[in-house]
């Protein structure tokens, strides 16, 4: 069996990463894609509709939807190189990977035709409205209701922790739609404009950037019915697949060896040694471990080639091991590395500190991922 990537797709690679070398907003840094700043949007938009004119925003969309059906790995490439340059994209990377995909599921030909092409031109940001104060790892006890009236849905409630609702123009929004049957059989999707009157963003406060993560209220929201995605009722098996290319959406390991590397760079500013055989080892642990993440990553990605639809634990193996015990891995290495210096405000060590504690919680605990391994993978019981 081949492991190493062929020469096309190293080419593949090396005009990628030329591309967003030359086109990415200098000192663009990891943060930015939280769009914590006003100025951050239009850059992004921008980046996002260059890199659309040139086929990098969808080339693994199919043709019939404006892409270049490129293969499962070649989109791996472009996940790799977009994280280790900090998501250049911002929140883009959700429209592409996971929203407009169950929009291409489920959507109507006047969904598809309404939405697919502003995603694909990179004018336009999503937020994702599934979590509720009630309602997170156990997302199917969603409270937030909507109700039929005419050609209009009522929508009342609230969503929290949701990343983009700032500057979102529209919102992937999970309702309740009937509360007398089984949980997951009563939840329905909206592709829900966030203009609309009654809908209030709160930023909550973090020890990192401002608007990081948002509750969004709903007060008798009327969204126009034919924002429903598929059939009333019958959104839970959209949105299980959703999380599932959720978790093999994000390539963090990219990502944690540049952080790892610049750090290792930044100790010849510093004046630390890190020459000592005990960081030696410890630096050594780390790529290992990211390098294993990787390669869940691609066992994940074999498995969505192999089952597109199906359940797919393999997702939640990757997600356990890459966002979550590695970017715990990362915090700790950040700090053996950089030692005193690692405690100065915004330096990289404070930085993934701060943000790194958010990996293994964002798209799912760490707990539930593994909760979902040991169902699924190890097929123990459900209750032990
Ligand atoms: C930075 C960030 C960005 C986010 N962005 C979004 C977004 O854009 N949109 C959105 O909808 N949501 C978003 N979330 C929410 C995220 O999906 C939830 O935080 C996550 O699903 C966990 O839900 P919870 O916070 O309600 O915690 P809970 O579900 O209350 O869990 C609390 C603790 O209990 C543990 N636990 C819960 N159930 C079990 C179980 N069955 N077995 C073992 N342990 C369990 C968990 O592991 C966790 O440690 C974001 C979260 C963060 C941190």
């Amino acid at each position: 069996m081949e492991f190493a990537w062929s020469d096309d797709e190293q080419k593949y690679r090396a005009a990628l990463r030329d591309y967003v070398a030359e086109n990415i907003m200098p000192g663009w840094n990891h943060d930015d894609r939280e769009l914590h700043d006003p100025r951050l949007k239009p850059v992004v938009k921008e980046f996002c509709r260059k890199f659309g004119e040139s086929g990098w925003l969808t080339p693994h969309w199919p043709r019939e939807y404006g892409g270049l059906d490129s293969s499962a790995w070649e989109r791996t490439v472009v996940g790799e190189e977009m994280w280790a340059a900090g998501e250049p994209r911002g929140p883009q990377y959700m429209n592409v990977n996971w929203i407009a995909p169950a929009i291409m599921l489920a959507g109507t030909p006047e969904q598809k035709k309404r939405f697919l092409t502003p995603i694909s031109e990179g004018g336009v940001v999503w937020c994702q409205g599934f979590s509720e104060p009630d309602a997170g790892s156990d997302l199917a006890a969603l409270k937030t209701k909507a109700v039929r009236d005419g050609d209009q849905y009522i929508v009342s409630g609230q969503k929290i922790w949701t990343s983009y609702a700032h500057d979102a123009e529209y919102c992937f929004l999970l309702v309740r739609t009937n509360s007398e049957v089984e949980f997951h059989k009563g939840i329905s999707i909206l592709l829900a404009p966030m203009n609309l009157p009654g809908i209030v963003v709160r930023n909550i406060p973090t020890p990192f950037v401002d608007h990081a993560i948002h509750e969004v209220f709903f007060d008798e929201v009327r969204v126009p019915a034919d924002c429903l995605l598929g059939e009333e009722n019958e959104g839970w098996g959209i949105i299980r697949h959703t999380l599932t290319e959720e978790r093999v959406g994000i390539a963090r390991y990219a990502y944690q060896e540049q952080a790892l590397m610049e750090a290792i760079d930044d100790c010849a500013i510093i004046g630390r040694d890190v020459s000592d055989p005990g960081l030696q080892e410890a630096i050594g642990y780390g790529f290992a471990f990211f390098e294993a993440a990787r390669s869940m990553m691609y066992v994940a990605t074999q498995e969505r080639i192999d089952d597109p639809t199906g359940l797919r634990p393999m997702a939640s193996v990757w997600r356990a091991i890459g966002p979550g015990l590695a970017e715990m891995l990362l915090r700790e290495l950040l700090m053996e590395v950089m030692g005193p210096e690692g405690l100065v405000d915004n330096s990289m060590a404070d930085r993934e500190t701060e943000l790194g504690t958010v990996g293994p919680i964002a798209a799912g605990a760490l707990e539930v991922q593994l909760n979902i391994v040991a169902r699924y993978c190890l097929k123990l019981p459900k209750d032990s």
